[in-house]
């Protein structure tokens, strides 16, 4: 876990009622934001359970079922080390997300491990490399030499700042996460629909954002309606808990994706009064299956669900994801693409599958023998880094909310501000000399 790190939240705040009415962001805190969708339901759950975090919430069955896995014994699983891959699930989005300024996540990084004898011509076209310790090489030897991993891609080294969206990007969060591109007429518009039109009951505040603030967030995302209000006001967490907008059953996995997936017979007993489902029998494949809902990543479950799952503010998460633009405010489509649709880490697909998700693909790595210091690389081709913007021309970062504040000076209702499209040309442009002078520009 990244400690110590912080950084500020500039939030817009109804001061009568201390709620937040949206944020203003640039690509630090929306990756932290956006990288709620990778993380693996296992992670969440342990993150949100530790020892540390008073609130010791649950989340209904998947609670249970992280419990269930941690209460069983080591000799119920296939091997040593799949009880750990389930309490301990890797987020495929890992490299990724050691970038963020913010990085929540504990969980131990990848290590790969050779065979000691790695020179042996034994070996010739079999594995002789393993992402577990002591896995038996074909040689016979246990694989048990760490070996370092060197990115030798020069754009993965290069990219030191922001990890899902462009540096240049600013976004508004609204307090039930919908994020959007800053823009003057999206503040207006939120504005005039909270019927805020008076600045004078507004207050802009910046809020400190720390590991324990974004695992506040992340709580707050899966529990509240209002994650960012959640934040200001600190105390004890209000657990506003959202109930499913669509009433008591969770929406149907579309029909298309069903009926091309393999099914699972299991007996269930029910309540006949009732229709309950009181306990199932179930084969070991079945056990495995539900186990490996703590490998799913977020981000997979609200897209087998079309994007509407039962938590509302991961819904405004994912959709709004959706509906950015990828080159102009994500990286690059890979980058959404991956987002939109996180598959599971690496060796972490189940054989007893049921729902279509899949497993990243292993990486191609090269080793560089040089006696004790060899290592390894990566050449993969198709890496989601794209070079950085050059950012030289932004001079002064837009900002929403020193907009308001202008209104607010000028004594200008909001009620009276409308967006409008004009035609920058020479002549505008050189009137741009300070930013007042270009909100003077576009209020004329
Ligand atoms: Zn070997």
């Amino acid at each position: 876990m990244a400690g110590g790190e912080e950084l500020t939240l500039k939030i817009l705040v109804d001061k009568a009622q201390n709620k937040v009415l949206f944020a203003e962001a640039g690509e630090e805190f929306v990756d932290i934001l956006l990288s709620f969708l990778t993380l693996p339901l296992g992670t969440i759950v342990r993150l949100l359970s530790m020892p540390s975090d008073s609130s010791q919430l649950e989340f209904g069955s998947l609670s249970t079922l992280y419990q269930s896995v941690s209460a069983l014994q080591t000799k119920h699983f296939w091997t040593k080390v799949g009880k750990d891959m389930l309490l301990n699930p890797r987020n495929s989005a890992a490299a990724q997300c050691q970038k963020l300024k913010i990085d929540i996540d504990d969980t131990a990084r990848t290590k790969y491990f050779m065979c000691p004898d790695m020179l042996n011509d034994k070996h010739a076209g079999s594995p002789l490399l393993s992402t577990l310790e002591d896995v038996k090489c074909t040689c016979g030897s246990l694989m048990n030499t760490q070996m370092e991993l060197v990115a030798s891609d020069v754009r993965l080294q290069e990219s030191t700042s922001g990890v899902f969206v462009t540096e240049t990007a600013s976004f508004i969060i609204t307090d039930d996460l919908q994020i959007m591109p800053n823009l003057l007429g999206t503040t207006v518009a939120l504005l005039s629909t909270h019927g805020k039109t008076d600045t004078k009951v507004l207050e802009e505040r910046t809020l400190k954002v720390g590991v324990e603030e974004v695992l506040n967030l992340l709580r707050g995302s899966l529990l509240s309606k209002t994650p960012l209000t959640d934040l200001v006001r600190q105390g004890p967490f209000s657990c506003n808990i959202v109930k499913s907008d669509t009433g008591k059953y969770l929406p149907r996995i579309t029909d298309s994706i069903n009926t091309n997936c393999r099914r699972m017979a299991v007996k269930v007993l029910v309540q006949k009064s009732t229709k309950k489902a009181l306990l199932a029998q179930v084969e070991e494949e079945f056990v495995d299956f539900l186990f490996s809902f703590l490998t799913i990543p977020l981000g997979s479950v609200v897209s087998l669900l079309g994007g509407e799952c039962s938590l509302r503010s991961i819904n405004n998460l994912y959709n709004s994801l959706r509906s950015l633009d990828a080159e102009r405010h994500i990286k690059s489509q890979d980058l959404k693409d991956m987002l939109l649709e996180p598959m599971l880490a690496q060796k972490f697909l189940c054989k007893n599958q049921i729902l279509p998700i899949r497993e990243v693909e292993a990486p191609t790595l090269y080793c560089v023998f040089n006696g004790p210091h060899s290592y390894l690389i990566d050449k993969r081709k198709n890496s989601p880094f794209f070079t950085m913007l050059a950012n030289d021309l932004t001079v002064t970062p837009f900002s929403s909310l020193s907009v308001i504040s202008a209104l607010d000076r000028l004594n200008i209702p909001l009620g009276d501000v409308e967006e409008r499209e004009m035609s920058i040309g020479m002549e505008e442009v050189r009137n741009w000399h300070c930013h007042n002078a270009f909100v003077g520009t576009l209020l004329m």
